[in-house]
Order: structure tokens, then C-alpha cells, then sequence
């Protein structure tokens, strides 16, 4: 026996309390036996070891799961030495597989010890839960001793710098993945600063920060965490803490690391760009990190020049040069990457800029838009994104106290001045909409913009109006009702009705008026009313109604031997046809065809037609006054500007409208309102018809006050071409 068991316990006296030393310095050693003198025995004889300059530290667990419990809160033992026989004959062996398996932590170096070498385990065990020495405890001498553990100790030093290569490896492959995307610099900047804590171990209380530097200005705090947070965008000279602020610059200065005393990195990118990040290590680097930051470095300053590269591409494909503003492409890309509260879209449209352009020159254009581009972005500096998205077409988006009517009207309220040129006014129509959820695309968010821009031009011109549901509906079963006209105009499916005028002194059938009807295929009825005004607003209303003015023409034309000579055919004409240059010209020679003369034909005008062309109709119907035509002033009574309308234009007769005589507004006052009309007409020589007359009474009270002719469902409801000549036919009878 070389040595012996009591060689071990020389150093008894030397009594050193356990686990009290700062982790990181102390290799930490398990001991882990239920016979208390082992324990101080093997502290002794470790006692004064040092290895690679690092002492050892011991703590003491007195029974397997005492060591197993102390293993699940500490990960930082490099070496346990265990007894075999504890609590069990075997709880030493399975205190080691619950290390590997349960635990599984494979970094921590066992050295088995038994009393007894009947307790030796197995070869295969010993293989397979990694254990790197057994011994009995009487060959376990302190030289034995110091050799087992200064193996173990070194092995697992060796498998902790592999552990923390493959770890910092890892962490620099996943750098470069997320740097290497497109999110701006601003990301990178935050991911350069994500990945140094990771990779150096500190978490966020640790001070870090990184700095872009750009040869075109100065170096301004691009990301930050832990204490200095608060300085994310602030120029490098105004950070407050002196010590980072000066390592910051002498790196950017001296273009190179410096590890000493905190760490701060410097990473080249092209063009004289930079970026630098430090943080605010509380111990000195060890060799392994030195190397990984290396490594680390040259990744980042790879990927950063990729990222430069992709800014450039993406300043040119993104970026608007006339106006200096985000493009198209930009704007949805900032739609898509929304969050928040971001959530609403404002798409600017400058009135009459094509007359701008063309009248002035482009490049004054091109000035007015500049002009334009500096006063959004002055006014929605709190906007996520301000920019041009078609030649005079302009698109915000951000939070809704951001982007208000009154803000963006705030931005045309006063004249621009350009080139010194006279203050030029301009205004603009905005359709605004709330975007509908985070999943909303971007596509359809603009396309409902453009819907409340296309109505606010329809009905808000120079103003902003914000876009609602039942507004695009309404928009899009007008859409569908038009397609449907269209079809039934070219497929022959309108008619006309016709409904009797009477004179009501006589109860002579004087005339009639042509009505449009529209039967659907499904043999529904669409009143007048409602598909008039659409084919007005989108211009089909003139070739309706030329075939309007032909088919009454000919039904006239047809009427020759049922009728008087001066029975007349009432045509109603709409503004837009009346405003046809040919107008006239085409019911002249449409009555030549169907050989009719003036007195047997009259056109019906509303008071609409005449605001805001007074000279130019007035000219028409004078002509067609000419040709004997007579002119009907329709609905008399409901427009504003019936009076001055009835000084400006020579017309023939007064169409007393039907809300005064059996509508929402008959009653005795409206009766007084007929009375006025009807000696008003006989002043100005005017003849008058009342129209709705429904029943006897109102009949008499008409006649008594005037008004020669009337038209109303007590005389006949608009008929078909038979039966109007059964009703004529019938009434010739009477
Ligand atoms: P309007 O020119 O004032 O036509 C008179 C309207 O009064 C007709 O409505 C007629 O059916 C209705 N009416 C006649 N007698 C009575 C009655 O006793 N009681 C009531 N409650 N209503 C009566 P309708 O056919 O629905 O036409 C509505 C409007 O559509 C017309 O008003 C006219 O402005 C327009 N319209 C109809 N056909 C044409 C057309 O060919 N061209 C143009 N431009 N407009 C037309
Ligand atoms: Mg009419
Ligand atoms: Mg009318």
C-alpha cells in the first residue's frame, strides 16, 4: 500500500468553509459521501491545488439526493466526487444517471469512489454515463487524488470552451441570418446589440449601445438597451455618460476594437460608413471571446455592407427623387409592416394640378408638387409614412389623432408661394379610411382609399371625407344598377309611357307627356327616379335621350287622325342633354323626319338646367322658340332660383309641381303657393299646368285659381302606346 487513507487527513486542521468563493474564478468541486470524515479529508488533500492558476472551491452534499438537488440549482461544478454506497448499495451510481439523463448535463466530470471493490460499477456504466475515474477510497492517496481531479478539472475545462465555441458559432450564424435582412439599418443596429449580449453573456442591465457612423454626418445612438435605453437616436456628442461617449469615438477614430475595460467593437461597412457598439462588460474577456468577437465582427461587417447595398437598391426603388418622399412601393411596404395604432390612410388628391401643368409649365409643376411634399411632411412629422404614390397623388399613414380633416385642410390654408411667383391657392380632396384589422392587405386598404377619394371628388371636392361601408356599398350597387342599364338600353328593354295632359276647363286631352320605363328582366319596374340620375352622372343619359326624343317623336308622328292638330308631345330633357352642342339641332331634324311642327312638340326642363349657363340656354330655347317649340318649365316651385330663372329665360309654360297640388307639401299653404305661381304665369303671360292632380276637389280648386291644364292619376296613370289610344279612344266618348 503506498499510500494509506490516513495520509489524506494530515491537513485536518485547515478547516475551509464551502462554496464561498465567487463562482466565476474557483473551479467548483462536488463532494459527495455519507461518511463526514471523507469529506474533510479530501478537502485536505486538494487543499493548495491549483489548476491552470484557478483554485478549487468545494462544496459538500452528505447523501445522493442532497447532490441531486444541489446539481438542479447549480450549473457551474466541473468535477463531483461521489461515493458509490450512500443512502442505497447503489445510490452513488444512480445519482450519476440522473446527472446525464435527468439533469442532462453532461459537462460535470465524475470521479467514483467506493469503500468497498465489491461496489466497483460495471465497465459498460462506466462508459455509458461518462464517468472519468473509479477508484477505492484507499487508492485514492493525495497524489492519486490531485492527478484524478486535475484530469477531470481539465476536461471539463476543455468541454466548456468547446460548449461556449459551439454556442458562440450558433450565435453568430443566426446574426448574420437576421442582420442580413432587409429592415433598415435601425434593426440591424438593434440586432448587433441582441447578439453581443447573447454572445458575451450579459443581460440587459449591462449598458450597450451601438452607433452608426455616416462620413455625411454625425454619429447618432441607433440601438440601445439596459441603461441607456433613452438615448435611441441621439447624436453620439450629446450621450451623457462621458466614459462610453469617449470609447464610442476613439473607436470610430482609431477604426478598431478595444476590449479592455469594457468592450467596444468597431465594424466597417462601405463608403466610410461604421458601426460601433460597446458594452459595458463587468469582467475582463476571456481568449474564447476574443476570438468569437472577432469572428463576430467580420460577420457583421459583412452583412452590414449587404445591408448597404440593399438600402441603395432600395433608396432608388423605394424613394421618390422629384418630391423626396417615399414612393408607391414604399407605402405599401409601410402598410404591410404596420402595427399599433397605425391605422389610418389619407389618399391626397391636388385639384385641378393638370391645369397647373399645363397652363404653367411642368417644371413649375414639378415645384408646386416639391412645395406640396415639404408642407405634408412639416405637418405629419407624427405619421409613419408621408408620400407620393401617382403624379399629383399623395398618401399618409399613421395613428388617427395624426391624420385629421382639419389637419390635413390645415396644410392648403394658407397660399404657397413658389419662385417667387404670385401666392398660388391650392386645394386638395382627400378620401381617409380607417384600416379594417391587422390582416387587412395592403392592396385593399388602398383600393377602399381610392373609393372615398373618388367620392369625396364626386361629393366633397377641396375637402376630406372619410370613407364608410354603406358608402362604398351604395357606390357598388350604383355600379351594378348602370352595368344593368346599359345592358337593358342596348337590349331595346326601356319603353316609354305616356300620361295625358287635360285641359280642365274643357277636359280636352291637350298633349302627353313621354315617360321613361325601365322593366328588368325579372319584370320588375325601376322608377325613373332612380336610374335617371345614374345615367346622368355617367353620361349615358345623352344617348338616352336622343332615343327618347326619337321614340316620342314617332309615337307622336303616329298619333295623326286620333288627336287634334296641336296636341302636343312633352319630351323631358336633363341638363347634360340639353348642354349637347347639337342639341337643337337633332330634335329639328328628328320632328323634319316624323314631319311634326313646333306647336305639336314641348320640352321639359327642369329648373337645374339653368344654373350656372343662364346665356347658353337661354340662346337654345330661344331658337327652338323659334321653330315654334314650346318650353315647359318642370317641377316649378321646388328649385331656389325659380323667380330670377323666370326673368332670364323666355318659356312657354309653368309646371306646377306635383308636391304642391296632391304631394308631402299639399295642404292649405302649399294651395296658397299655387295661387302665387298661377298669377305670377298669368302676369308674365305663362301658360300652366299642375301636375299629380288626384283628385276632383283639387281639380276644382286649380280651375278656380287659374291653371289651365293638368295631369294627374284622377285623369290617367302613365299608359302604354295601346292604351293610351284606348284611353283616348274611351275619353273622346265622355
Ligand atoms: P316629372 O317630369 O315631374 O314627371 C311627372 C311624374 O309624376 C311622373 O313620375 C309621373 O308618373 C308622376 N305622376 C303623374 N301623375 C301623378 C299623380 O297624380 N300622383 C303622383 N303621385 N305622381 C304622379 P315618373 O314617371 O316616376 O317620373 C319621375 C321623373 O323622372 C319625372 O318627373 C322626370 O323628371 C324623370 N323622367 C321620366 N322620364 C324621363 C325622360 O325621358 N327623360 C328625362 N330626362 N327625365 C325623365
Ligand atoms: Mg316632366
Ligand atoms: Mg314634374
Amino acid at each position: 500500500m503506498p499510500d494509506s487513507i490516513d495520509e489524506l487527513l494530515t491537513f485536518s486542521d485547515d478547516d475551509q468553509p464551502s462554496a464561498e468563493f465567487s463562482h466565476g474564478r474557483h473551479w467548483q468541486v462536488l463532494i459527495v459521501d455519507d461518511e463526514p470524515d471523507v469529506h474533510a479529508a479530501t478537502q485536505l488533500a486538494l487543499r493548495g491545488l491549483n489548476i491552470e492558476d484557478r483554485p478549487l472551491a468545494f462544496t459538500h452534499a452528505h447523501s445522493a439526493a442532497e447532490a441531486l438537488n444541489l446539481l438542479q440549482q447549480r450549473q457551474d461544478f466541473a468535477v463531483a466526487l461521489i461515493d458509490v454506497v450512500m443512502e442505497t448499495d447503489d445510490a452513488g451510481l444512480k445519482l450519476v444517471r440522473a446527472i446525464r439523463e435527468q439533469l442532462g448535463n453532461s459537462m460535470l466530470r465524475i470521479i467514483l469512489r467506493t469503500g468497498q471493490p465489491g461496489y466497483a460499477p460495471e465497465i459498460d456504466t462506466i462508459r455509458q454515463y461518462d464517468i472519468n475515474d473509479y477508484k477505492t477510497k484507499t487508492e485514492l492517496t493525495r497524489v492519486r487524488l490531485f492527478t484524478s481531479v486535475t484530469l477531470a478539472v481539465r476536461a471539463h475545462a476543455q468541454l466548456q470552451q468547446l460548449e461556449s465555441s459551439r454556442h458562440g458559432l450558433e450565435q453568430i450564424l443566426t446574426a448574420a441570418g437576421e442582420l442580413g435582412q432587409p429592415s433598415g439599418l435601425k434593426k440591424f443596429a438593434a440586432g448587433i446589440v441582441t447578439q453581443l449580449c447573447a454572445l458575451l453573456k450579459v443581460n440587459e442591465k449591462c449598458l450597450v449601445c451601438a452607433v452608426v457612423n455616416d462620413p455625411q454626418s454625425e454619429p447618432v445612438v441607433l440601438a440601445a438597451a439596459g441603461n441607456c435605453a433613452g438615448w435611441m437616436g441621439m447624436p453620439l456628442q450629446q450621450v451623457p455618460d462621458p466614459r462610453v461617449r469617449l470609447r464610442l469615438e476613439r473607436t470610430l477614430t482609431a477604426r478598431q476594437h478595444s476590449l479592455d475595460d469594457g468592450v467596444c467593437v468597431y465594424c466597417p461597412g462601405t463608403e466610410g460608413q461604421a458601426i460601433a457598439a460597446f458594452v459595458d462588460l463587468p469582467r475582463p474577456l476571456d481568449d474564447v471571446e476574443r476570438r468569437l468577437l472577432e469572428v463576430f465582427c467580420s460577420n457583421i461587417s459583412t452583412a452590414f455592407e449587404n445591408l448597404q447595398l440593399h438600402l441603395n437598391v432600395n433608396e432608388l426603388a423605394f424613394h421618390d427623387n422629384l418630391v423626396r418622399l417615399p414612393n408607391r412601393h414604399a407605402f405599401i411596404a409601410s402598410l404591410n409592416e404596420r402595427e399599433g395604432l397605425d391605422q389610418v390612410v389619407a389618399l391626397m388628391d391636388l385639384d385641378n394640378f393638370s391645369y397647373i401643368n399645363s397652363v404653367l409649365d411642368d417644371a413649375f409643376g414639378d415645384r408646386v408638387l416639391q412645395a406640396v411634399a415639404d408642407r405634408l411632411t412639416g405637418t405629419f412629422k407624427g405619421c409613419r409614412c408621408v408620400a407620393r404614390v401617382g403624379g399629383d397623388l399623395f398618401a399618409l399613414h399613421g395613428p388617427a389623432d395624426a391624420i385629421q380633416p382639419e389637419r390635413i385642410a390645415s396644410v392648403f390654408a394658407s397660399p404657397f408661394t413658389i419662385d417667387q411667383s404670385e401666392p398660388l391657392r391650392l386645394s386638395a380632396t382627400t378620401g381617409l379610411i380607417v384600416i379594417d384589422g391587422p390582416t387587412q392587405p395592403a392592396a385593399e386598404i388602398l383600393k377602399n382609399a381610392g373609393v372615398a377619394l373618388k367620392q369625396a371628388k364626386h361629393f366633397n371636392r377641396g375637402k376630406t371625407l372619410t370613407f364608410r361601408s354603406e358608402l362604398a356599398d351604395a357606390a357598388r350597387d350604383r355600379m351594378t344598377l348602370l352595368s344593368r342599364l346599359r345592358t337593358a338600353f342596348s337590349a331595346e328593354r326601356l319603353h316609354l309611357n305616356f300620361q295625358p295632359f287635360i285641359h280642365l276647363a274643357s277636359n280636352r286631352v291637350v298633349g302627353a307627356e313621354c315617360l321613361l320605363r325601365w322593366k328588368t328582366e325579372e319584370g320588375r319596374f325601376i322608377p325613373p327616379d332612380e336610374f335617371i340620375p345614374l345615367a346622368e352622372q355617367s353620361g349615358l343619359m345623352v344617348a338616352l335621350g336622343e332615343w327618347v326624343v326619337r321614340t316620342a317623336l314617332r309615337w307622336r308622328a303616329g298619333l295623326k287622325g286620333l288627336v287634334d292638330d296641336d296636341f302636343r308631345v312633352a319630351i323631358n330633357v336633363s341638363q347634360m342633354q340639353f348642354n349637347e352642342p347639337d342639341f337643337v339641332a337633332s330634335l329639328l331634324t328628328a320632328m323634319n323626319e316624323q314631319q311634326l311642327s313646333g306647336h305639336q312638340v314641348e320640352v321639359e326642363l327642369t329648373e337645374s338646367v339653368a344654373v350656372g349657363h343662364v346665356h347658353l340656354i337661354s340662346e337654345r330655347i330661344n331658337q327652338l322658340r323659334l321653330h315654334g317649340v314650346r318650353i315647359a318649365m318642370d317641377d316649378f316651385g321646388t328649385g331656389y332660383s325659380s323667380l330670377s330663372i323666370l326673368q332670364q329665360l323666355s318659356i312657354d309654360r309653368l309646371k306646377i309641381d306635383r308636391s304642391f297640388v296632391s304631394g308631402t307639401k299639399s295642404g292649405p299653404q302649399s294651395m296658397g303657393i299655387v295661387r302665387t305661381i298661377a298669377a305670377l304665369a298669368h302676369h308674365l303671360q305663362l301658360s300652366t299646368i299642375a301636375e299629380g292632380i288626384e283628385t276632383e276637389s283639387q281639380r276644382t280648386n286649380l280651375l278656380e285659381l287659374g291653371c289651365e291644364e293638368g295631369q294627374g292619376y284622377l285623369f290617367s296613370k302613365p299608359l302604354d302606346e295601346a292604351s293610351f289610344r284606348r284611353f283616348l279612344i274611351s275619353h273622346r266618348a265622355e
